[in-house]
């Protein structure tokens, strides 16, 4: 699970967009056995979470979508355990025009 967000993550300045269908295909490069289907369904589950307005559970800070189909769970960045120093997450495109 970790490695698969540092992989994702980088250094930066700025949150870098992703959309949906490069999600799918890193992840399904990354986890060759990876069920497709269920990831897709993850991560509109997670998009449509966060369009409507769910926040971190633990700080109330807002919640990351692409976290969020990792882990499952409705956590911010930092409370996902991320160091707090890192300077760009990847977030979906869809999230970073509506949200941001
Ligand atoms: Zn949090």
């Amino acid at each position: 699970m970790i490695n698969i967000i540092s992989i994702i993550l980088g250094r930066g300045k700025h949150i870098k967009a992703i959309s949906v269908e490069e999600y799918i295909q890193l992840r399904a490069k990354l986890e060759p056995n990876i069920n497709i289907a269920r990831l897709r369904s993850s991560v509109q589950k997670a998009i449509r979470d966060k369009l409507e307005g769910y926040r971190c559970r633990h700080c109330r800070g807002e919640l990351w979508a692409v976290g969020a189909v990792i882990t499952e769970d409705h956590l911010c960045d930092e409370c996902m355990g991320l160091e707090p120093g890192s300077e760009y997450d990847v977030e979906f495109d869809v999230v970073l025009e509506k949200v941001y």
